[in-house]
């Protein structure tokens, strides 16, 4: 009996095992009828500009031993021409059960940018000041990024290294030398040529000195020179400096003491400011100028400038003691065509001239000079300007051509130039005739800067007048 209980025992174990199993086994299979992520990747890179594709992973459905892959469907779109993170959805689908899974895709540049260096030699100072080399960096999502080159030494090389806004960096090593024949430079506050009246005070200006290897050296200038201001003439400041490498550089101010008024010098140099075919909306400012330094000018003037209502400049010029000279009616080379022509033109001008001013001017400039060729074009072969010339003089009057010629009615332009080209004509001689067009501003604006010079260098401005030394061309028709 012992025996036949035993046996019961062990087949109900083993009955209860069989039980269990059985419904682990069932319960196992029903609950694994299920998604099953096989690979998937939570994060994943695109290359800026590459194509995205898609990566929905391995997903199946059923239990873990026995399982049918799912193809899942992407939601959201990826833009690979931008930089950032987009969320592209997967869904899984298997009947009525939906599995959704998110993905983040970084669209990222890995490209390195291009740089180049245009040099072939390279230095940098003794102090390790490394100049200005032309690179540039084009990067291909940034675009040009030279802005962000930025280089240094190392080792007795130089390098160059740009990175992009990605983070993507280039170097460039190049091998260099030691080296500075780098003159500094001296920048002058204000002009270099300054004009101070007698007995005024001479303010210097200031300077700045930059040197590519020691930077800002402003305080390292040394200056030298005098002005005396109690005496016309012209001085010279002098800037030196030199930089740690003994590179030096030199540079000049003149400086112009003048007398603030015209006055008779010592010298015997004389100077004739002449004007031509006004007077213009420009010549009153002009006879500001002049009374400003008492200085006297001529001017030729036209029947034009009268025409355009000027006269009453005619007569304040008249008034306030300059010349006014006879220069043409009409202005117009037509008057070359006869001696008939020419008087009647030269009549015009001055009845004109007189019913303004009351005076008889007696004083011409012909016009285009008497050195001029454009009247062969009229005259019919006449050699009419050896006639007129003569003819004038016969009849009284008296002809003035210049010396000085500003340019102003040829290609010059510029007040600076007109400066120029009329102090670059001066010298120690006794007569200085200038020609300028008081119908041109620009010329106008040179006169206060030609008379400071003039004053500073012991000229008396005069007025043409019949006592004037002659000043005649050749003439050539
Ligand atoms: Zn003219």
């Amino acid at each position: 009996m012992k025996k036949v209980k035993g046996v019961k025992k062990i087949l109900i174990i083993i009955i209860i095992i069989i039980c269990i199993l059985t419904t682990s086994f069932i319960v196992y299979f029903m609950n694994n009828r299920t998604f099953h992520v096989k690979e998937f990747s939570d994060i994943v890179e695109v290359n800026y500009k590459d194509e995205f594709l898609e990566n929905p992973g391995i997903v199946c459905y059923g239990n873990k031993l026995k399982c049918k892959k799912i193809i899942g469907i992407r939601k959201g779109w990826v833009d690979t021409n931008k930089l950032g993170e987009y969320n592209v959805t997967y869904e899984y689908k298997y009947g009525k059960k939906t599995l959704t899974k998110v993905q983040t895709v970084k669209v990222v540049d890995k490209e390195n940018p291009t740089l180049e260096v245009e040099d072939t030699e390279f230095f940098y100072c003794p102090n390790g000041t490394i100049k200005d080399y032309k690179a540039s960096a084009l990067d291909n999502y940034d675009g040009d990024i030279t802005s962000s080159v930025t280089k240094y030494l190392k080792d007795g090389k130089i390098i160059f290294e740009v990175k992009d806004s990605s983070g993507n960096m280039t170097s460039l090593i190049k091998d260099a030398k030691e080296k500075d024949d780098t003159k500094p430079s001296i920048t002058l506050n204000g002009s270099n040529v300054v004009y101070v009246k007698l007995n005024d005070k001479y303010n210097e200006q200031g300077y700045k000195a930059y040197d590519n290897c020691d930077g800002d050296i402003t305080s390292k200038v040394k200056v030298s020179g005098v002005v005396d201001t109690k005496n016309i003439g012209e001085y010279t400041i002098s800037y030196k400096v030199a930089d740690e490498s003994n590179n030096e550089t030199i540079v000049k101010r003149t400086v112009f003491v003048y007398k603030d008024v015209n006055y008779t010098t010592p010298t015997g140099k004389s100077i004739y400011l002449t004007f031509d075919d006004g007077p213009s909306k420009y010549t009153s400012n002009l006879l500001d100028i002049l009374k400003k330094y008492n200085v006297k000018a001529t001017f030729f003037v036209t029947g034009k400038g009268i025409a355009d209502g000027y006269d009453f400049i005619i007569k304040r010029e008249y008034d306030e003691g300059h010349t006014i000279g006879l220069h043409s009616n009409t202005h117009n080379y037509n008057i070359y065509v006869s001696e008939q022509t020419y008087f009647d033109d030269l009549y015009a001008i001055q009845n004109k001239v007189k019913e303004i001013t009351g005076y008889t001017s007696m004083i011409i400039r012909f016009p285009g000079g008497s050195s001029n060729t454009v009247s062969r074009r009229y005259d019919g072969g006449a050699h009419i300007m050896s006639y007129l010339t003569k003819k004038v003089e016969q009849d009284g009057f008296r002809y003035f051509d210049w010396n000085v010629s500003s340019n102003d009615a040829g290609g010059t332009t510029s007040t600076n130039t007109v400066i120029n080209n009329v102090i670059k004509s001066l010298g120690n001689g006794s007569t200085y005739i200038i020609l300028q067009h008081d119908t041109k501003g620009f010329s106008v604006d040179a006169v206060e800067t030609i008379i400071k010079y003039g004053l500073s260098h012991g000229y008396t401005f005069k007025t043409i007048d019949t006592t004037t030394p002659t000043v005649h061309h050749t003439v050539n028709n």
